[in-house]
Parts: C-alpha cells; structure tokens; sequence
C-alpha cells in the first residue's frame, strides 16, 4: 500500500514528493506494516488453537471413556493420552522457543567451544536414535577443524539436532550425513539424508510454524515447529539456510554461520580432566530398567568398566524382582517402558527400598513429571559425562580419572629465512598488521596481508608460505611469532 502510495505521488505529481507527502506515506507504511503483522498473529493463534485442541480432545475423549468404564482397552487409552499428553509439551516447548525469538528476548551466549569433541558428542546423541532405526548416522569433517570457535553451544546444538532428528524421522532406508565444512571463519553444515524428500512447491513453506507436508508428515510425530524455530535460530546467528530436495531421493539442508575463532586460543583451557576410569569407595551395585535394548547395552557398557555391577531389566515385573534379589544402590528407569510406566515402578521402588535406594529417572520426552518417587530425571539423549555427573551425585562418590592427555611437545621451528634489507620496512608493516589482525581474528584480512608480503619479493615466498601454513593449521601463536620476528629482524 505504501509503496503504491509512493509511485502514485511520484506518477501523478512527477516532481519529487514534498515532505508532508513523505510523512504521510511513511505512515501509511507503518500502519500496513501493523495491520499485516496483525493479520499474521491472528493466523498463528488460530493454529495455535487448531493444534492443541486435536489432542486435547483425544485426552477429553478417553478420560471419559475410561471414567465410564467403556473403555475396552484402558491400556490403548492411556497410551492415548500420554501420547497427546507428549504432543502437547513438545508445543508448548515450541512455543515457548518462537515467542522467545519473535520478542527479542532470545541472547546469544558467545563461548570458545571445542569444535571437533562439539560435533563428536552431537552424532554420540543421536546415534542410538538413527541405529533403532537401521540408518547410518555418518559425520564428514575435514581432518583440520580449528580446535575452539566462538558459538552459542546450546543453540547451535539446537539447530543441529533440529535438521539431524528430521533426517532420520523422514529417513526409512539408508544414511543421515552431517557434513562440515570450515574456511575462512565460515563453517558449513550439510544435513543430508536418503529419505522421502519435499517437493519443490513445499520447501518454502515447511518453514513456517505449524507446515508439515505430505502424508508421510501425517503418520510421523511432531509438530511443525523445529524447522521454524531452526530458520529463526540460524538468522538470529547472522547466518542462511538452504534446502535442496527431490522427493523420493532425498533432501539437503545447509546452514551457513561465521563461527570466529578465539583470537587467543584459551592457551590455557582449564586443565582436561582426564577421563573417568573408576570410583572410590565400597562396590556399588546399579539396576538399569528400560525396554530398550540397545539403550541398555550403551549404559551397561559405559557404567560396568568403572567398577559398578549391572543388572538390567525391561519390564516393571523384572525390575521390581531384580531390585529384591541384590538391592541396587541406584536404579536408572526409563519413563516409557512399553506397558509398564516408569513413574510406577519408581513409587514401588520407593516403597519397598526406602529412601537409601536413588532413582533416576530417564525420559525422551519432556513429560509432565509424575510423583515424587524418584530423586531426579535425566533427558535423553544425554551426554556420558552429563549421567556420569548425576550418578557421582546420587550416589555421593568420588571419580577416579586418568591422567590427563600428556601435550604433545611443539615442534621445534626451524630457523626462518630473513628478508632482503629493502623490503624489511614494508614487510614489517605488514608483518604488524598480520600481528594486529590475529588480535582480532580477522582471517581473511590475514590471508590477504601474507599474499601481500608474498607478492614483495621472491625471498619473501617461503616466508609467506610459513605463515600460510601456521594459519591453515589454527596456530595463531606461531602466526604471530613468525610477524614478530620478521618486525625485530628490520628494527
Ligand atoms: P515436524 O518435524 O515437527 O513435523 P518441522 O518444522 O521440523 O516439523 O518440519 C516441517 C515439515 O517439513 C515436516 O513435517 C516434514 O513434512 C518436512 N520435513 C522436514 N525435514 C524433512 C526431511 N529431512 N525430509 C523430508 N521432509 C522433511
């Protein structure tokens, strides 16, 4: 309207439009603007609405079933509802994260991450997620990734596993491949998979909130949200993203994100704790109870070389009789198990073992906790150090660790060639300013100064090239060593 506003005036009066006119128009942008954003909240709130009463009338429906006594499958029923009940958590966490984003108030955390371990422990999550459903979930990584880069862990965490838990939802047969990509301070993240794809018509809109597409979207869970809240998650970091798809081949989403590195590399990262390998103290005994295999065999294989001794179960009626036979110190029980209810199992547990017995409890999804049973929950997927943390915790023991990784001993520089007397200065002055430039991280403005020193004179080719090869290698301390000296050589 606005901008019909504007060519109307200049149209009609083929002068410049005079300043009363510009206000006006300028008005007349603003109150579009708010009528359209208007008319885009009321659309919202009706989708709102529109996905949380299915589920709230599946809940209405069998409670009252139930409470009748028409129920034939009480059983069926409250996987019913827990199931909605499930639905309903994952929209209001979904919710939460957009308004958080549409108001502004989401801050970004700028912390140095491990960028390798980063990536290593994200594929770790959600791996067991792809195995249980025969895809291979591969990361491509360069083998050179700078060792820190600057980024909000638990957001781009969140955009990460967004586009991953996607892939292997609309994944049936084959692979799920996060690849990345690192040049010049901008990382590249490709989220490939072998699945059902999107037609060309959908890939604009399967990025607003509440657009799931295709029948298949139908029989999956979900609830249209994490692609909306990735793209607005991407944005906020100043980055792009992109989908390249053919349906029935596949689909590609890339995120594109300058993540900068630490100008000084922390040179001393708060010493690694080096990796736990026992624990002190009397042998404890731990009951893992879930009806998933695989999730079992992880755990076991993660607690039992430290020490403890593991019994497993996958029902409550096992459970219940392993805890008598040798009575854990701890039980990790997972909150869905089949049939059985984990929040039960808990509440038995406490009663026949007393507050001595910890509980743990294990949960996918973000449930509606129930009872007070058990002493804490755990969301899955976990990071190993994260339940290892806990256990420490619940069980009031201390870790034994290894030591810490003994650093490799820098290799010795060899001599560094000088420089012909005439290009000293201007080498110099550029070597200062490769030194300014690495204060500031500024990479591509680095690599432009060493072309600059390598275009002086040909002496200075094997200089530049040292210098090439200790930025393409993240050693900004060598960097600056080199700038340093070729400084002091034509003081
Ligand atoms: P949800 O996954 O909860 O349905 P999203 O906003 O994450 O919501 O995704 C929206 C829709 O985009 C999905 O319902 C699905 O139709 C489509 N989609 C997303 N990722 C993929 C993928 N990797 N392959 C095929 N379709 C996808």
């Amino acid at each position: 309207m606005a901008g019909r506003i504007l060519d109307w005036l200049k149209r009609e009066g083929g002068e410049p439009a005079s300043p009363e006119a510009e206000a006006l128009a300028r008005l007349a942008a603003a109150r579009d603007a708010a009528e359209a954003a208007n008319e885009a909240k009321t659309r919202f709130l009706a989708s709102v609405a529109h996905e949380i009463r299915s589920p709230l009338n599946a809940i209405y429906g069998y409670a009252q079933l139930i409470e009748r006594g028409e129920g034939k499958d009480a059983l069926s029923a409250a996987r019913v509802i827990r199931r909605s009940a499930e639905h309903l958590a994952h929209l209001v966490e979904g919710l939460l994260d957009i308004a958080q984003v549409e108001g502004g108030a989401m801050t970004l955390s700028r912390e140095a991450i491990r960028f390798p371990e980063f990536l290593d422990q994200l594929i770790a999550m959600l791996d067991l997620q792809a195995q249980a459903k025969g895809l291979a979930l591969v990361l491509e990584r360069p083998e050179r990734l700078p060792e820190f880069v600057h980024a909000d862990p638990k957001r781009l965490r969140q955009v990460l596993i967004n586009l991953i838990a996607n892939a292997i939802k609309f994944t049936d047969h084959g692979s799920v491949t996060l690849k990345v990509d690192y040049r010049n301070e901008l990382a590249t993240f490709t989220v490939i998979d072998t699945g059902i794809g999107i037609a060309p018509e959908d890939a604009e809109r399967i990025f607003a909130p509440f657009e799931r597409v295709g029948s298949a979207a139908a029989e999956r869970p979900g609830v249209g949200l994490g692609l909306a809240i990735t793209q607005a998650l991407v944005h906020i970091m100043g980055g792009e993203i992109r989908l390249d798809s053919r349906p029935g081949e596949g689909s590609r989403f890339t995120v594109r994100l300058m993540l900068s590195q630490p100008l000084t590399p922390p040179s001393e990262p708060a010493p690694e704790a080096g990796a736990v390998t026992g624990y002190i103290g009397r042998e404890r005994w731990v009951l893992l109870i879930d009806d998933d295999a695989a999730h079992l065999a992880v755990v076991r294989g993660l607690l039992e070389p430290l020490g403890f001794q593991v019994r497993t179960a996958s029902d409550g009626e096992s459970a219940l009789a392993a805890a008598a036979q040798f009575q854990p110190d701890l039980v990790l029980c997972d909150v869905a198990l089949g049939a059985d209810n984990g929040w039960e199992i808990a509440a038995q547990l406490r009663r026949r073992h007393g507050a001595a017995l910890r509980i743990v409890m294990l949960s996918g999804e973000v449930h509606l906790v129930e009872g007070d049973a058990h002493d804490t929950l755990i969301l899955k997927p976990f990071a190993f150090d994260d339940l290892l943390d806990c256990v420490a915790d619940q069980l009031g023991v201390e870790w034994v660790r290894a030591a810490g990784e003994p650093r490799a001993a820098a290799p010795e520089a060899p001599a560094a060639p000088s420089l012909p007397l005439v290009i000293a200065p201007v080498a110099a002055a550029h070597c200062a300013e490769i030194e300014r430039l690495v204060r500031i991280g500024h990479v591509r403005a680095i690599e432009a100064e060493i072309d600059a020193l390598a275009a002086l004179a040909p002496e200075a080719v094997p200089f530049a090239e040292r210098m090439r090869a200790a930025l393409d290698s993240f050693d900004l301390k060598a960097l600056a060593g080199l700038a340093k000296m070729v400084q002091a050589d034509a003081a």
